[in-house]
């Protein structure tokens, strides 16, 4: 069995030719790497996403983190909504539908698989991450659990909203910088660390780990319905998990069991901070972004939008749409969602409901259709009443504009080196 699982090779999404093992793009076709897994999925008796580990990138489970998104059928939605055919994938801490994201988004459909990969390599350096959220908690619990070393860059105004879940293992391999500056800075020191000896970029969308990992989403969603969706809505700030559900539902397409038809994609973005839309459709940015944003998350003012097997591919391939939707809009339909489905959901989830509400209005879903609403993350106030939680550590701060950045790095590989022979020494 061993042998079977997560047998892939990467190759250009462009042209389609192999790539090296590892590589981050197709260079002749200014385009992603993508992976090609063997046709049919199998679903193994694995927990949480691991169950799909034969289209994950990975040799095997990581041990110890099994997030998982859920699928089930609206009701009290559908029914506010006059929707026959609404179909929820939700990720986050719902313990009743057997939800379990351990930090409450599909982040964690990223970083699992992402560490597994990189352990499966071989590769032992420090793995180097810039967020100033929902990527920053997922990487940092999965260094918690599992002692992967990992340097975490977080703009030191987003500390606030980071935390841990209460269980976590205190030390394991992670060391924080805290960034004076904004998220911008955070990411340009991040990219220069992970060119130094002992590091190594997560790579962002680009990164086949992530996309496969939150394809597990379109995966779950399609395995529980018996067949693809007509629609598929979700908030974006990258657009990675467009990219991903796109990339999905052509592997269940080719699969043969589930329907013929891509998904047509809604991404979603959160006005007037909306880079993404603006390149669909040409609407102006306005305003100082991201202030006045309603989820950080959803802003990123480099998204890989032209780059080959990118964003506009993904909307072109399933002609899809880009909605924009305000803060106002959204904090009505988060507190319509709680109501209704009985789960709080983080603010970039709420965006997505507010741009369905929006699509059904105008007639663009229509009520018979099979429709996918993608809740990037919720149960967050549940979890922290349930099972609490505690304060992400800073071990550093810098100012981003004149950090040494080798003496940095000296104290990243120092802290680090002596945090693993204390594991060590303990074991
Ligand atoms: C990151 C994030 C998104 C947007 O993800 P993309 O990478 O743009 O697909 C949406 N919702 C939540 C909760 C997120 O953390």
């Amino acid at each position: 069995m061993h042998c079977i699982m997560g047998e892939h090779e990467l190759r250009c999404a462009v042209g389609g030719e192999p790539l090296e093992p590892g590589a981050m793009g197709c260079e002749a076709h200014r385009s992603m790497a993508r992976t090609s897994y063997r046709r049919e999925l199998v679903v193994r008796d694995l927990p949480g996403m691991w169950k799909f580990i034969d289209w994950l990138p990975v040799l095997e489970p990581l041990e110890g983190v099994a997030p998982g998104p859920v699928c089930y059928r609206s009701e009290g939605l559908a029914k506010e909504l006059r929707l026959d055919d609404l179909w929820i994938s939700f990720s986050g801490y719902w313990p009743e539908k057997k939800a379990a994201c351990p930090t409450c988004t599909f982040k964690d459909l990223e970083a699992a698989p992402t560490v597994q990969r990189l352990i499966d390599s071989g590769d032992e350096s420090i793995l180097v991450v810039a967020s100033a959220g929902n990527t920053g908690k997922a990487f940092a619990h999965v260094s918690m659990v599992t002692g992967r070393q990992v340097a975490l860059f977080v703009p030191v105004s987003c500390f606030e909203k980071l935390w841990l879940p209460r269980h976590d293992p205190d030390g394991g391999g992670l060391f924080v910088v805290g960034v004076r500056g904004d998220y911008a800075d955070a990411i340009e020191l991040a990219d220069r660390l992970a060119k130094l000896p002992c590091f190594v970029p997560e790579g962002g969308a680009r990164n086949v780990a992530r996309r496969d990992g939150m394809g597990t989403v379109m995966l779950e969603a399609a395995w529980t319905m018996k067949r693809l969706p007509d629609h598929y809505i979700q908030a974006v700030g990258s657009g990675a998990g467009g990219i991903a559900a796109w990339e999905a539902s052509m592997r269940l397409i080719a699969d043969g069991r589930f329907g013929s038809k891509l998904p047509r994609l809604h991404l979603v973005q959160n006005l007037p901070c909306a880079p993404i839309l603006s390149r669909f459709d040409g609407t102006a940015l306005s305003g100082e972004c991201p202030e006045g944003m309603y989820d950080l998350v959803l802003f990123n003012r480099k998204p890989p939008y032209e780059i080959g097997g990118g964003v506009r591919d993904a909307l072109q391939a399933t002609n899809g749409t880009v909605v924009g939707v305000t803060t106002e809009e959204a904090i009505v339909a988060r507190m319509m969602f709680l109501d209704r489905e009985g789960i709080d959901i983080v603010p970039a989830a709420a965006v997505a409901v507010a741009a369905l509400e929006r699509q059904v209005a105008s007639g663009a879903v229509k009520r018979g259709e099979r429709i996918l609403l993608n809740i990037t993350g919720g149960g967050e106030s549940r979890l922290h009443r349930e099972i609490g939680t505690k304060r992400l550590p800073c071990h550093v701060r810098v100012d981003a504009g004149k950090v040494d950045l080798e003496s940095l790095a000296g104290w990243a590989r120092d802290f680090l080196g002596r945090r693993k022979e204390h594991a060590g020494g303990r074991t």
